[in-house]
């Protein structure tokens, strides 16, 4: 097998991208097989989402800004490529939920808004007395009989009742997927929380007896936080992994339109005009652009309807001295039943300290999600004066920032809705029949956090050698 070289094609160099190539080309070497792994990537840039800016002593994330610790994926990698020692957690502090005007402290003990305290969940003013007793029938309710996949919205709703999801629940799930929680599958987003149901018939009950008692701590601001990210800013990561990856195995500003079986080889066309020749390929780009380059094949047309939602990040800069009244906090999130444009807000100087010179203040806020995306489509000045007039709602901004960077994410959160597993199962039993060798990975598919993408990629690299393998006979010998 050694004196025949296996050729893989990788395309689209974001997270999912680069972490397939690098962990490939690493098998490759250590096991000792001859493989060229191609990362083709559209833009002059690797990371896809993951941009950081650098500016007068401020690190501001243009996408995502941290990861969950627990999934592990993310913080192996970045250890793995050196950055251990720049790996820090947030720091923790109380969070709000605006609703209809008013601020309120998330409730101690909720975890994705669910209860696992009942005292905080009592004493809040998040819900109404009627709002509180409908929750606490979750305690009572059956099970669901549902089979199969039902929305978030579903299922949210019949065990604790509309004011939890619309209060509480919606907010938060809105700051990950941007998206309408009435439509959101709930097997490919939170398939936990229906396990939790099947298994203790109460959420309540459930997430209670699930969580581990450290965690009572961590509202009030004792335990380390739950994400983790570098302090040199995440592009700092996608840059260490690019580094180790094999010279010359990487082409920038170069896409590719469109993907061609013939016999046991994969023809892959760039926009160049130039063609690669593949014996396999991972597919890590958005659907949308999947979509594109199988054309050819009608098999995933079942994506064609899979929405995606715009969002933009604002980043504003300030003196301390221009806040006259602030929160004491690391941010909040919108309810839908408040007058707001954003939809959520953090106070990056609390939340990661790293990131803000002394005596300067760092807000992050976020516009547009499902169904109210048109202010992504506004100029700078339009949306900072919008998230000005909402931010002073509750604080007391007295001068424009220093500088501000707005980055807007056009169709950049896929929006997993009801079915969507199954759909993702379907395409890949089709693919293993009709593109044998070609694989799927990245955020529209199976996750689309830092470390799920990261997964993805690791699993897309199993499936190439296991192939590789299996059919090292088939394969042509090149050299
Ligand atoms: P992408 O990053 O979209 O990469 C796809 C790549 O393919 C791009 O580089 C693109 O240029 C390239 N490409 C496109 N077309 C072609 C073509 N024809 N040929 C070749 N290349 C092509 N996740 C978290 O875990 N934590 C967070 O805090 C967080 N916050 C987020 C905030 C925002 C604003 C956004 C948008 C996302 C956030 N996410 C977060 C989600 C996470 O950032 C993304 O899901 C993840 O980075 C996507 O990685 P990917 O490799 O799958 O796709």
């Amino acid at each position: 097998m050694s004196n025949v070289k296996r050729r893989t094609v990788v395309i689209g160099g974001g997270i999912t991208g680069v972490t397939t190539a690098y962990y490939l080309q690493k098998e490759a070497r250590e096991k000792g097989i001859s493989l060229a792994c191609t990362l083709i990537e559209s833009s002059n840039h690797l990371g896809g989402k993951i941009q950081t800016a650098e500016r007068d002593g401020f690190v501001v994330e243009k996408g995502p800004d941290s990861f969950l610790e627990r999934k592990r994926s993310a913080s192996r990698l970045a250890t793995e490529v050196g950055l251990g020692d720049k790996l820090v957690n947030n720091s923790t502090g109380q969070s709000f939920v605006q609703v209809k005007g008013n601020l309120h402290p998330m409730p101690g003990g909720s975890i994705m808004g669910i209860p696992t305290q009942i005292a905080p969940f009592v004493t809040t003013g998040l819900f109404s007395p009627f709002g509180k007793i409908r929750a606490a029938a979750d305690f009572v309710l059956p099970k669901s009989k549902v089979v199969g996949d039902q929305s978030l919205g579903q299922f949210f709703r019949r065990r604790l009742g509309d004011e939890v999801v619309e209060n509480l629940i919606e907010p938060l799930l809105s700051g990950i997927y941007a998206g309408d929680i009435d439509k959101l599958s709930l097997l490919s987003t939170f398939p936990q929380f229906y396990q939790v149901e099947q298994k203790h018939g109460s959420l309540i009950v459930g997430m209670k007896s699930m969580t581990p008692r450290k965690a009572k701590n961590a509202e009030k601001g004792k335990a380390k936080g739950m994400f983790l990210t570098v302090s040199t800013g995440l592009q700092s990561l996608v840059e260490a992994v690019e580094e180790k990856l094999d010279t010359g195995s990487v082409l920038k500003n170069t896409s590719v339109i469109k993907l061609e079986k013939v016999n046991d080889e994969y023809i892959v066309h760039l926009s160049n005009g130039e063609q690669i020749i593949a014996d396999t390929v991972v597919l890590t780009t958005p659907h949308e652009i999947t979509q594109n380059i199988l054309a050819d094949y009608s098999f995933f047309d079942q994506f064609k309807n899979m929405p995606s939602t715009s969002v933009a990040t604002v980043a504003l800069a300030f003196p301390q001295s221009a806040i006259n009244k602030d929160i004491d906090g690391t941010g909040f999130v919108v309810s839908r039943n408040s007058d707001y444009t954003i939809t959520a807000c953090t106070w990056t100087h609390k939340k990661w300290p790293h990131t803000t010179p002394k005596g300067k203040i760092l807000l992050r806020c976020y516009v547009g999600r499902a169904g109210d995306e048109a202010i992504v489509d506004q100029t700078d000045d339009e949306i900072i004066k919008v998230v000005l007039e909402d931010l002073n709602k509750t604080m007391n901004i007295t001068s424009d920032p220093e500088f501000s960077i707005i980055t807007r994410w056009k169709k950049s959160m896929p929006q997993y809705t009801v079915g969507h597993k199954e759909r993702v199962e379907n395409v890949k039993e089709v693919m293993e029949k009709e593109l044998p060798g070609v694989f799927l990975a990245g955020s529209s598919f199976e996750g689309l956090g830092i470390p799920d993408c990261i997964d993805q990629g690791e699993e897309a690299v199993k499936k190439v050698l296991e192939y590789i393998q299996t059919h090292s006979k088939e394969l042509v010998e090149v050299n």
